[in-house]
């Protein structure tokens, strides 16, 4: 099961696996690799690696080619729905009648749709996620999970792994192998375009403003992509939605001042799933900054634009070409990475998707609009939940997609407080994109790096944030 990466008698060579795993600790501890602990998640006093793969995991070179192909189309296509509302109303239609989240999204979206737009200055950071998909007849092909256009992290991280696998790699005697891993920095690319942006706003005292919650366990990832904006001498500052709330204000031409600092770009690192907006004063505070002249990373429409229910409208015949209309190469280069996705909607459709669903449960999954994994719906529990809302518009805050199933892979998975064993593993692979657009000129447009995570085969759903998934390589093959 090793798929062209690391041979079977590597992985079972129980010594070198006992020596490498001490070495492998160290050298993510040496080089960044690291996260909070789950006790102390607000203080630096304890750290701990963050989890991660003892080996580099394969990844065909072709399909990771065609992954960072198809980013800035990916990135263009982002921003360009973002500037569609009768789109983005008519997508999101039934969505929000039943789900109360993107509902409260869609309701500042709309409000601030009705107040003169100032800043012409839009600045995307996105990650764009894969898996392999594997045909019965062998086939191996390069499908989309998701698009993730607000907080998508790992891309500091992730700019730290490869040099911990590589050196493993070294230990182990593997060197012909070092070359199989690529150099990835999205920390700097991410950074590159929060720079540029905060370039374009235009005022050297203004800061960039990280928004994040509350327990920061993960700080280090941010702290890359930060001290890369620090070396350029932009100010960083970091809030959380009360502090925006208490210490914030738009002076007379909506300027964001926060704690008394003119507030160049908000950053969003929160702000994605419910259980974010702790009270009413969190809801204004995001209303204040999408209201407000700082550029939004993302701005709302943006943020809408990444939903799971916009993600199966635009795989509908015909989508595509409305956001390209001049390109057919792009649209096929995008509509290549689509998996089957399907409208629960009220009507034949919806009734064809649920039919289909029922019969086959394996065969998809159930997604809600939500982010930050462990909220799908798999196998058995897909019928239940269906049989449940079968003919009632509850159904429609959901969207059903064909479940993608690649080829496992041996590996093992190093975590705090869990024995080494060799699990049989599945990998996601994230393309981190970057953009600047000024009124209407694409000042950036890029594919900025990459990121592999990896979970036991075992849990369906999850990444790394939610204790399941673990950062790995691309070694390419
Ligand atoms: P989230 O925004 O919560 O990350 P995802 O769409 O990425 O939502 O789903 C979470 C996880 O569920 C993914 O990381 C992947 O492991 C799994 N998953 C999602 N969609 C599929 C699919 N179509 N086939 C197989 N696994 C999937
Ligand atoms: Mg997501
Ligand atoms: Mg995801």
């Amino acid at each position: 099961m090793s798929a062209g990466g690391i041979p079977d008698k590597v992985l079972r060579n129980g010594d070198l696996i006992i020596k490498l795993e001490e070495i492998a600790k160290d050298t993510a501890l040496l080089n960044g690799v690291l996260m909070r602990t789950k006790d102390t998640p607000n203080s630096p006093e304890v750290v701990n690696y963050a989890p991660f793969t003892l080996f580099p995991s394969p990844v065909p070179r072709a399909l990771f080619q065609q992954a960072l192909a198809v980013q800035t189309h990916f990135n263009r296509l982002v921003d360009r729905i973002s500037q569609n509302p009768s789109f983005l109303e008519e997508a999101l239609a039934s969505t929000i009648k039943v789900d109360d989240f993107t509902a409260r999204l869609f309701k500042i979206y709309r409000q601030v749709l009705q107040e003169p737009q100032s800043q012409s200055i839009v600045l995307g950071l996105n990650r764009s996620d894969y898996m392999l998909d594997q045909s019965e007849d062998g086939n191996v092909s390069l499908k989309q999970i998701e698009i993730n256009t607000i907080a998508a992290s790992f891309g500091g991280l992730s700019s730290r792994t490869p040099d911990v696998h590589r050196h493993i790699l070294r230990v182990a005697n593997r060197m012909d192998e070092l070359k199989q891993i690529l150099d990835n920095n999205p920390a700097a690319g991410l950074a590159k375009g929060l720079a540029k942006a905060w370039e374009l706003y235009g005022s050297e005292k203004a800061v960039v403003m990280f928004l994040v919650e509350d327990i920061q366990r993960n700080i280090y990832d941010h702290r890359f992509v930060e001290n890369e904006l620090w070396k350029r001498n932009i100010p960083v500052i970091r809030r959380q939605f009360d502090e925006v709330y208490k210490t914030g204000s738009l002076d007379e031409n909506k300027r964001l001042f926060v704690d008394g600092q003119e507030v160049a770009i908000v950053y969003f690192r929160n702000g994605y799933m419910p259980n974010n907006y702790s009270s009413e004063q969190s809801w204004e505070a995001r209303l204040m900054i999408e209201r407000s002249l700082a550029v939004k990373c993302p701005n709302i429409s943006t943020h809408l634009a990444g939903t799971k229910k916009i993600q199966q409208e635009l795989a509908r015949p015909g989508v595509l070409e409305r956001f390209f209309p001049d390109e057919p190469e792009t649209v096929a280069q995008i509509r290549d990475t689509f998996a089957g996705l399907y409208t629960l909607d009220l009507g034949d459709d919806g009734d064809r998707a649920v039919a289909l669903a029922l019969a086959n449960p394996d065969l998809y999954v159930l997604k809600p609009q939500r982010e930050g994994g462990g909220n799908n719906i798999y196998g058995a529990e897909i019928r239940q939940v269906l049989e449940g809302m079968k003919d009632s518009s509850e159904r429609t805050a959901y969207i059903l997609m064909d479940k993608i199933k690649p080829r496992p892979v041996h590996n093992y998975l190093l975590r705090e407080g869990t024995p080494l064993r060799l699990s049989t593993c599945l990998s996601e692979l994230g393309v981190f994109g970057a953009y600047v657009r000024k009124g209407t000129d694409m000042v950036l447009n890029e594919c900025v790096g990459h990121l592999l995570r990896t979970k036991s085969s075992e849990h369906a759903d999850g990444g790394v944030a939610a204790g399941v998934a673990v950062l790995d390589n691309p070694l390419l093959v």
